[in-house]
């Protein structure tokens, strides 16, 4: 998937692998989390939705009457299984997205925080598949070196700003990146920066000389 560089709101690759299920779960959350804030992203995903329905409706069905019990075990499944109406999403009173309380909690100070050095700290978040998703919190006015990526990193800036040339992310909106782009992201000066950040591999940084490129790497 080649995805150019976003900001704001979901691309439309984005809303439609994640309305199709096929996001790792921890891009998933950082997405979850973002719908929870924005109307125009869910918008988006909504409109994917209603075309899987639409085509779901449009397969001719397959009678199944010569195998009772796929039958059987079908509907047990479906009347089972995690099939349930799903309330629309509410913006959380927490700092914490709602879907991200799931695996936190919901209170931000609560949060097991580990320092990684020079004033940045990280929780990462517990989740199955080949993508990890962190908490990170970037002193104000720090920069993430100068660095490339190995897959996609999704960023969602949950408090304070991130200044992500030529955008500045405010609280809610999610910055999309692949292995095509490379980017030097600044904590803007006036708070810390603490984002939820998704990533299919380690990122490549330009250059490792310094303290900060060094912090960054254990990350
Ligand atoms: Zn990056």
């Amino acid at each position: 998937m080649t995805v150019m560089p976003t900001t704001h709101c979901l691309p439309d690759k984005v809303a439609m692998a994640y309305a199709a299920g096929t996001l790792p779960e921890a891009l998933s959350i950082v997405v979850a989390s973002h719908l929870s804030m924005c109307d125009e992203s869910r918008a988006s995903v909504e409109g994917f939705d209603a075309v899987g329905g639409a085509l779901l409706n449009s397969i001719e069905p397959v009678r199944l009457e010569s195998d009772d019990n796929l039958l059987i075990s079908t509907l047990a499944l479906i009347r089972g299984g995690p099939i349930r109406e799903q309330p629309a999403p509410k913006e959380s009173e927490s700092l914490l997205p709602i879907p991200l309380q799931e695996y936190v909690g919901t209170d931000i100070a609560a949060v097991p925080w580990k320092s990684v050095g020079l004033g940045v700290e990280q929780v990462v978040v517990k989740t199955c598949g080949p993508a990890t998703v962190r908490l990170l919190k970037v002193p104000a006015g720090v920069a993430v070196p100068e660095h490339g990526h190995e897959g996609l990193e999704m960023t969602l800036v949950l408090q304070g700003a991130l200044i992500d040339h030529p955008s500045t992310l405010q609280r809610g909106d999610i910055s999309i990146v692949d292995q095509h782009c490379t980017h030097l992201p600044i904590a803007d000066i006036s708070s810390n920066c603490i984002c939820l950040t998704a990533t299919e591999g380690a990122l490549r940084f330009k250059s490792l000389s310094s303290k900060l490129a060094q912090v960054f790497r254990r990350i």
